[in-house]
């Protein structure tokens, strides 16, 4: 089968499986789809492209650079979202490029992201990460810590705090992927209920969760994922 052809037909059959999860589910509002592009060429996101998919993610600034540097001369809106770890020095050559961050990790980041935001003149949009697999090697702040994060993150200026992110742990099953999902939904939902006073313009622009991948976006769904973030199932 021609390999573009093959692309759509994956983007729409994965477009009908979030829209029934979303109405067994019974959400309000139907989580936007990021194709997560990392490891594939322009042909293949061209074709993604070219059957309406917008908005794209990479998690390594070595691949989306010159990605970016193709893909920007494009006629549609595209909109490109840095999912992966981010060390500080590279954070210079993204942050002029990038419509969301949803890797940030660190209080050291925050204030680097900070820092090159306000030298181009930007208010950078940015998820914070929560390591909610309790897995060693994964990043992102621990649940109880965010208290005095949000507090250190009110102070900066160029920082525009849209939601949170997490990842579950690769082996998880069904029941263990709710439990993991739902803890970062109820941290979402106590941070919009309790600290609106750290929050830009009232906590109005703090609306995503992102989670959920190909494996594991149903359950994501099911605990009010925003934002979903699926590659590989899009390239079998
Ligand atoms: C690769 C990646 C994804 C997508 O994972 P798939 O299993 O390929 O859908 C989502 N989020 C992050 C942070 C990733 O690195």
């Amino acid at each position: 089968m021609d390999r573009r052809f093959q692309i759509q037909t994956r983007l729409q059959e994965l477009r009908g499986l979030i829209q029934e999860s979303a109405e067994r589910y019974q959400v309000k509002q139907l989580p936007r789809l990021i194709a997560v592009t990392k490891h594939h060429g322009l042909d293949e996101i061209a074709a993604l492209i070219d059957a309406g998919q917008y908005e794209i993610g990479e998690n390594r600034v070595q691949e989306f650079i010159p990605k970016y540097e193709e893909l920007k001369a494009r006629p549609e809106d595209l909109k490109f979202h840095l999912i992966g770890h981010l060390q500080r020095n590279k954070v210079r050559m993204i942050v002029d490029k990038v419509d969301l961050i949803h890797s940030l990790d660190s209080l050291r980041l925050a204030e680097t992201l900070n820092s090159e935001a306000a030298a181009v003149g930007q208010r950078l949009p940015v998820l914070l990460q929560f390591n909610i697999s309790h897995e060693e090697q994964k990043h992102g702040f621990e649940l109880d810590e965010y208290q005095e994060i949000l507090e250190e993150l009110a102070e900066f200026d160029n920082l525009d705090l849209r939601g949170l992110m997490g990842m579950a742990a690769f082996d998880a099953d069904h029941d263990e992927l709710l439990r993991t999902f739902s803890r970062l939904r109820d941290l979402y939902e106590s941070i919009r209920a309790h600290c609106k006073s750290y929050l830009r313009r009232g906590g109005e622009g703090f609306s995503e969760l992102s989670m959920g991948m190909s494996r594991d976006f149903r359950e994501a769904i099911a605990c009010g994922a925003t934002i979903l973030r699926i590659g590989s199932s899009l390239f079998e």
